[in-house]
């Protein structure tokens, strides 16, 4: 791989940005000063230093973000603003996008990577990864509601749901509860509510499959995955 590719690719800047780092002698290959932009390197095993610091290679990349309302679960959209829009630029170059779709008013966990195999694993439905959602829903859920997830509703479109496990955390005027699906159809936990008469005000989810929303980011914040979640997960 060329040496400006890479440096650009890691989000060092565009390669006329690289160009004029290499010219001021501050890229070294195993420890020779490189001022060739045209260098072609092995990232996997040159020691690629930038002003004496070492140069991580990495060719996915991996970020969990808590998704707010007000976005869309997509890489660009002419008029509304993307969850790729509130990454940094470093992260962004990795042409990172999101798995699967959170709907534009929904919060909480999503994931963001460059990794197709991965995205498609999580996302097959062969695979039932499961989801698990916090949601305020209007009225009283009930032990009936419990039991028509676990046996599977019927949506709009005549599609019967596989089971779902609901949980309810409070149950009044307003009740929170928490849904784990295994499935990913288009609005899948509005439309199981609206199956048993009921409407979702407010929706997050809060994990797929092994991994686990972070309560420590605040609503359209992110940060990489930990290698022992990109582990979980691979
Ligand atoms: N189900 C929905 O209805 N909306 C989402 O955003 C995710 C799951």
């Amino acid at each position: 791989m060329r040496i400006d590719k890479l440096l650009a690719n890691l989000g060092f800047g565009s390669r006329k940005d690289v160009k004029s780092l290499l010219k001021s002698k501050a890229v070294k290959v195993n420890d020779e000063v490189i001022k060739d932009a045209k260098q072609q390197v092995d990232p996997e095993n040159d020691v690629i230093t930038l002003h004496g610091d070492v140069v991580e290679y990495k060719e996915f990349i991996y970020l969990m973000m808590n998704k707010p309302p007000g976005v869309i679960s997509a890489t660009e959209d002419t008029r509304e603003e993307t969850v790729v829009d509130l990454l940094e630029i470093e992260d962004a170059v990795f042409n990172p996008f999101p798995v699967g779709r959170l709907d534009k008013d929904t919060e909480g966990l999503l994931l963001l990577t460059n990794d197709g195999k991965l995205s498609h694993r999580l996302l097959s439905p062969k695979k039932h990864v499961p989801k698990t959602y916090f949601a305020v829903i209007k009225g009283v859920v009930t032990e009936e509601d419990i039991e028509s997830f676990k046996k599977g509703v019927m949506l709009d479109d005549g599609y019967v749901t596989k089971p779902g496990d609901l949980v309810i955390l409070k149950s009044g005027e307003t009740s929170d509860i928490e849904l784990t699906i295994s499935e990913g159809k288009f609005h899948q936990v509005k439309r199981m509510f609206e199956s048993v008469g009921k409407k979702v005000m407010y929706l997050k989810r809060m994990s797929m499959g092994p991994l686990e929303l972070d309560e420590t980011l605040e609503l359209g914040e992110y940060r990489e995955l930990t290698t022992e979640e990109i582990d979980m997960l691979l």
